[in-house]
């Protein structure tokens, strides 16, 4: 086993961190936890210090750590058959059973699945799918994709020009031709105060048809969103939006994109976001919840619409031309396979909506008094705490300042992990889907005690 000393001096020297201030790392300036192992909500580091993880990593292990089952079933599949591809109709035994399960989860208008490793990925391949629809029907002008500011889909070049928010573009002249913006769908920072939510609603749907005019329909291809804003602030959406955003796209032959990367599988209290929100989608990306991030493994879940043309088309112009080695590997599929399992025999989906309610409520209760809170919202097993310099007027801080982020070291300090989200004065919390009341009120009574601390 390494010592500590040669795990932070190799860690330095040889190891590329995702997002993290790469000058700082290299200095030993900033933290480098290496965490060990994990059980349930806790993960412990080297030195012996549990926590309780309030965000699941990435809001992405649903099912808690530890899961023996998921580990058997990895185990297993790796003796049995480490690797196989996907390519011209190859398959096992998992990743056509996880198929099965996946379609048997997703809303009744879609059709097929098709697996990829990351939630990037996956939205590379829907903006491909919906590119290559088009070309197939014969309008090869309707290629633009609409995303919202502070929506989150991704870090690749073409995903990474979907996600709204500035830190993911910065300094990497990211492709922006072919993709649009349009309103965040972000009650607590309307720019009018006095706007009730239904007229913010509104507001957000003229802002998206005004840029429908603005652009021309025949060159707008699709739109893309996650039911709950999540990267971009965790932020449900107001009264009626999705109703009405989709009766705009409805009426323009505009493809739906529902990213559930973060609300598949349980963590809205429904089995996916779409079921929470009436949503038909024409795609739907799923990662994360669909492995609890045992194994990575994503996928595209693609509608009926789409499926009958892209079928078709391969009549007219040969195989699709798309894939990547590790599409549906089996290793992944096991772990989905066991996972979705697991999900439904814990009721996990239903815990999720409950006991998420109870954690919001709890968390609303305990800080809504406090002078900097300026709002408390969630969604199932999702929660933020926004904090503001002045409450009157709704006075933002300076994202410099980087308020979240002390809270949520300090929270660290004190036995629980929140995020900073990258707006800079929010802290975010996503637990597994299996947390506790008990859990719940330790998250709430130590968020309420560093926020008292910090601000
Ligand atoms: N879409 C959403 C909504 C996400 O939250 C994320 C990651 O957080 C992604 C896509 C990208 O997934 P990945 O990090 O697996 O590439």
């Amino acid at each position: 086993m390494l010592t500590n000393d040669q795990l932070d001096k190799w860690d330095r020297e040889s190891f590329f961190h995702p997002s993290t201030h790469l000058a700082q790392h290299a200095r030993g300036e900033s933290p480098n936890r290496i965490i060990k192992t994990a059980e349930g909500v806790h993960i412990q580091d080297r030195d012996g210090n549990r926590l309780l993880d309030a965000f699941a990593g990435l809001y992405c292990v649903n099912v808690g750590y530890g899961r023996q089952e998921i580990a058997e079933a990895i185990a297993e599949q790796a003796k049995e058959l480490a690797y196989y591809h996907a390519y011209v109709g190859h398959g096992t035994e998992a990743s056509v059973t996880l198929a099965h399960m996946v379609m048997e989860r997703a809303p009744a208008n879609m059709s097929k699945v098709y697996f990829g490793l990351s939630g990037s990925d996956a939205n590379e391949t829907n903006i491909k799918l919906i590119w290559y629809y088009n070309n197939i029907r014969g309008l090869p002008e309707k290629k633009k994709i609409i995303s919202r500011w502070r929506g989150y889909h991704g870090s690749g070049v073409m995903t990474g020009s979907l996600t709204g928010l500035e830190t993911f573009h910065n300094k990497f002249d990211l492709p922006r031709a072919p993709i649009i913006h349009t309103e965040a769908p972000y009650y607590f920072r309307r720019d009018d105060l006095d706007m009730s939510e239904e007229d913010f609603t509104a507001h957000c749907v003229a802002e998206l048809e005004a840029l429908i005019e603005r652009e021309g329909a025949d060159t707008i291809a699709a739109f893309i969103g996650e039911p709950v804003l999540g990267t971009g602030g965790i932020v449900p959406p107001p009264a009626g939006y999705w109703d009405a955003i989709q009766k705009v796209l409805a009426k323009h032959d505009i493809l739906l994109v529902v990213d559930e990367v973060v609300t598949g599988f349980g963590r809205l209290g429904t089995m996916m976001g779409s079921d929470h929100y009436g949503l038909k989608p024409d795609l739907i990306t799923i990662a994360k919840g669909l492995t609890s991030a045992y194994a990575p493994l994503s996928g595209s879940i693609v509608g009926d619409r789409m499926w009958k043309v892209l079928e078709q088309g391969t009549d007219e112009n040969g195989p699709i031309g798309h894939g990547w080695t590790y599409s549906a590997h089996p290793i992944g599929a096991a772990a989905g396979v066991a996972n979705l399992r697991l999900i439904d025999e814990l009721g996990l989906v239903k815990n999720a909506g409950e006991t998420g309610a109870y954690f919001v409520g709890a968390m609303r209760d305990a800080l809504a008094g406090h002078t900097h809170v300026g709002d408390v919202r969630g969604e199932g097993m999702l929660c933020a705490v926004e904090f503001v310099e002045e409450k009157a007027g709704r006075k933002f801080y300076d994202p410099s300042k980087k308020v979240g982020a002390a809270v949520a070291a300090e929270l660290a300090s004190m036995g629980v992990i929140g995020r900073a989200m990258p707006q800079g004065d929010i802290l975010g919390f996503a637990p597994p889907l299996c947390l506790t009341r008990e859990e719940a009120d330790t998250i709430v009574a130590t968020t309420a005690k560093a926020v008292k601390n910090v601000l």
